[in-house]
């Protein structure tokens, strides 16, 4: 077995140039595993918090001045990581010591491990006879959190080659679709800078519904029919537009409002006028009952909840029991270690509730989520279309293209 033989950390930085932890766990005094943890722009209510007091530099003091509890252990063993994190920090959502640390913790002795035993880290997430590669979904324009003033309030248009026989093709089409997306916005507005959003969707001065019909467009223009080779996906991320007090959906860059029913009728018209093959938190992170309404409405539509569940494994039991969704995004630092993502990622897996492992809006070049969404048996990969952190995840996907035990793309 690889035992820890040193844990270190440091501050870098994310895609968006914030400050966060990265962390070295060395097994056996030459097996690196090395992971530097990413955050999120629409950040759910209930989610693991990142950093304590939303700071890198206490979560670094933390881990250095415990990393002596993590020698000797088995790096392979998840629990046991696991359990010396939840000696430092018994808090629900990671507060004393930040969810940044669990998750960089707990993947690293992983990779390591990995790195030990001489195989692929999706291998030591799960023991499987054989694997199936995940769709890529990447996000193609950007709005709402993830982009300036001008750009839609819906934060995200993805797409996903629904079509594709093998994942390089997958990740091409993704490509071709997001490439003359830009040609088709230089010929709407001949002064688009091609500016980008945090994922690296395009980021235009449209309102919501132009650029869907735009988004449709790149997409037929090369032949494509929506629902065959490629389907587009939104993630409408509802709770930023979610008025509390006023029980108001506020689309202020649109200048319009909803209200809850009203937001059902605006979800319902996207999902059927584009054939969404995915709709994400169509309602806000509390509304269980309208996000039932729609995951009865389209059950060919994955009705996905990410700020709704936050990969939390008792308030999926909760979305499960109210049929709220048929999908759910797996975010390993909205739950805090990978060990909580396992079990959430369990529980989806046997109650039918199809998973999308997912990237966050500030990335590093990392790319062990590729082998989580592998591991988890998910069913898509929301990692974006390009940009170096993004194109990081697809690329070792490509790599592993030449891995044996991994035999075609996945079921959706
Ligand atoms: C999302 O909302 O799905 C997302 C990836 O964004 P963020 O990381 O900002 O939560
Ligand atoms: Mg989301």
């Amino acid at each position: 077995m690889p035992k820890i033989t040193s844990v270190k950390a440091r501050l870098i930085y994310n895609s968006r140039g914030n400050k966060t932890i990265e962390v070295d766990v060395i097994s056996d005094n030459r097996f690196l595993g090395r992971v530097c943890a990413p955050s999120g722009a629409s950040v759910g209510k209930h989610e693991a918090i990142s950093f304590p007091d939303g700071s890198p530099e206490k979560s670094l003091r933390i881990l250095t001045d415990n990393s002596k509890k993590f020698l000797e252990h088995d790096a392979s063993n998840l629990k046991s990581i696991h359990d010396v994190i939840r000696t430092l920090d018994q808090s629900p959502d990671y507060s004393k010591i930040g969810g940044a640390v669990a998750f960089a913790v707990t993947i690293a002795s992983l990779e390591s491990a990995a790195k030990a035993l001489d195989k692929p880290l999706f291998q030591l997430i799960s023991k499987e006879k054989e694997y199936r590669f995940p769709f890529p979904l990447g996000n193609i324009l950007g709005g709402g959190a993830h982009a300036g003033p001008g750009t839609p309030d819906i934060q995200e248009i993805l797409i996903c080659a629904i079509g594709s026989k093998s994942i390089r093709d997958a990740i091409e089409t993704d490509l071709a679709v997001h490439k003359e997306l830009r040609n088709v916005l230089q010929k709407e507005d001949p002064d688009f800078t091609n500016g980008r959003g945090d994922e690296g969707g395009w980021a235009p001065k449209l309102d919501n519904e132009k650029a869907l019909e735009l988004s449709a467009n790149a997409c037929e223009n090369l032949g494509y029919t929506l629902g065959k080779e490629v389907a587009l996906g939104v993630d409408f991320a509802s709770s930023t537009q979610w008025n509390d007090q006023s029980k108001m959906y506020e689309y202020k860059r649109g200048g319009f409002e909803n209200s809850p029913e009203k937001q059902i009728e605006f979800a319902s018209n996207i999902i059927e006028k584009y054939k969404l093959v995915y709709a994400e938190d169509a309602v806000h992170e509390e509304a269980f009952e309208e996000m039932a309404e729609l995951t009865a409405k389209f059950p060919n539509t994955m009705i996905t909840g990410d700020d709704l569940i936050v990969t939390n494994t008792e308030i999926l039991k909760k979305a499960i029991k109210t049929k709220s969704c048929n999908a759910a995004i797996l975010k390993v630092n909205q739950a805090g270690s990978l060990y909580d993502a396992l079990g959430f990622a369990d529980e989806a897996n046997s109650n039918n509730i199809k998973l999308i492992t997912s990237h966050r809006s500030g990335e590093s070049i990392d790319s062990h989520i590729s082998h989580i969404g592998i591991g988890t048996n998910s069913k898509m990969l929301k990692v974006g279309v390009v940009g170096g952190e993004r194109i990081a995840k697809l690329n070792e996907l490509i790599r592993l293209s030449e891995h044996d035990l991994i035999r075609g793309m996945a079921q959706i």
